[in-house]
């Protein structure tokens, strides 16, 4: 026996269902704001990852990357936004469209420790808006993802944002945060210890307890926010409030991605325990001109599907199985089961969900079957039926039986509308 690897799931029906349910929704309402799906690569060269994503941050480490026969390094994606900006780039959309808005729902891949609503193979919905700097686009953005999640009924959702400013900015923030944090270096935890030399900003999001007593007196980046980074801070707040979209600003939330730029922000749910990000996302304003393009705004955000479904499995949802007329057709003996095919074909070309029975069974035993596995008619071929041309139709729910001809077979939606 193989068993799948560790870290990948099998979606089983009707799981699955429900994931493309959530996908088909998502597409639907982001559609309503002008964006397209777009479908990225798999895999793509391993330096685009390496240099947007970044190398040393977590998510650089847990690619799986991997030579090809032809001896290229390529990585399967760890998320979605460095693939649509090397698309956006490659087939120069710059040059074609101003504005450019594109949502993705694909799976992407981490080398993680498996455990509840984290896989190494896991869904993302994502969506990637090119080409405006304004601050409302911000405050859509984030709309957007609200009023999607509020959409499936998720109730229990905390906004947080915070801006992370500019590059120039960033550096004075990042300078005194280093001072501060190595006069507490031996308080900090291994990790942090670490990344206070690879990534002085992800200390500011570590969990552990000490580091956030530490972390209480730290400076705070909204403090050295230039002055245009603080105007849009401002106005995406400012907006956020006008349109009653409850959000706190958490001045330690940081992303564990290099690229991003200003705004960014996370939904978390409190259905969940330490996995708690539905929902995330930010700016990255600099990132398209860093991977080669023109210098262009941008800003995007992912929903973990996961996450989201274990939320709202939580909550009870289950996936709505749609209600075809459905007709078991029983078939008596070998003669009968291709009358029994071409009935189903006639069936089904009018929606009709249509089992035929291919087994060796009895009447009273199909009969039996047909009860237990919920179809509402059973269309009965026999020897007779077929030299007669004319079938029995049962309603198995109030036992009502009528004569349908080969004839009405074509029409049978009429009878069945009748009969419920
Ligand atoms: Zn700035
Ligand atoms: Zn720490």
């Amino acid at each position: 026996m193989i068993y799948a690897p560790k870290g990948v799931e099998d979606i089983l029906p009707p799981r699955a269902e429900l994931y493309s349910q959530i996908e088909r929704e998502a597409g639907n309402f982001f559609s309503l704001y002008g964006y397209h799906q777009i479908r990225i690569p798999t895999f793509e060269k391993t330096e685009l990852f390496l240099r947007s994503v970044g190398e040393e941050t977590d998510v650089g480490k847990q690619m799986y990357t991997f030579k090809d026969k032809g001896g290229r390094s390529l990585s399967l994606r760890p998320e979605g936004t460095a693939g649509v900006v090397r698309a956006y780039i490659e087939h120069k959309i710059y040059g074609k469209e101003k504005v450019w808005k594109v949502w993705y729902a694909e799976p992407m891949f981490r080398y993680e420790r498996p455990q509840a609503g984290r896989l190494r193979e896991f869904y993302q919905i994502g969506v990637e808006y090119f080409g405006e700097e304004n601050p409302w686009v911000d405050v859509e953005i984030i709309e957007m993802a609200y009023l999607f999640l509020s959409k499936l009924e998720m109730d229990n959702i905390e906004v947080q944002i915070n801006s992370i400013g500019c590059k120039q900015c960033r550096a004075g923030y990042i300078r005194q945060l280093k001072i501060y944090l190595k006069e507490n270096l031996s308080s900090l935890c291994g990790t942090c210890q670490r990344r206070f030399y690879s990534n002085p900003l992800r200390v500011l999001d570590c969990k552990n307890k000490t580091c956030r007593a530490v972390l209480q007196k730290a400076p705070s980046i909204e403090d050295f926010l230039c002055s245009s980074c603080k105007q849009h801070f401002d106005t995406v707040k400012e907006g956020l409030s006008r349109l009653k979209i409850p959000f706190t600003v958490n001045s330690h939330l940081v992303r564990g991605l290099d690229y991003y730029t200003r705004t960014i922000f996370e939904f978390k749910s409190f259905y969940l325990g330490s996995q708690d990000t539905v929902c995330a996302g930010g700016r990255y304003d600099d990132l398209i001109e860093e991977l080669g393009g023109p210098s262009t705004p941008a800003m995007g955000f992912a929903i973990g599907l996961e996450r989201l479904l274990l939320t709202l499995e939580k909550m009870g949802r289950k996936p709505s199985v749609p209600s075809l007329p459905c007709i078991f057709v029983v078939t008596l003996g070998k003669s009968c089961i291709e009358k029994g095919v071409q009935i189903a074909r006639i069936l089904r070309s009018q929606s009709i969900l249509v089992k035929v029975n291919f087994t060796e069974k009895g009447l009273s035993a199909q009969l039996k079957q047909a009860g237990k596995e919920g179809f509402l008619w059973v269309l009965i071929v026999g020897e007779n039926e077929l030299k007669n041309k004319s079938y029995v139709l049962k309603n198995m729910k109030s036992g009502n039986q009528q004569y349908i001809n080969e004839k009405d077979i074509e029409n049978i939606s009429d009878i069945l509308r009748g009969d419920t």
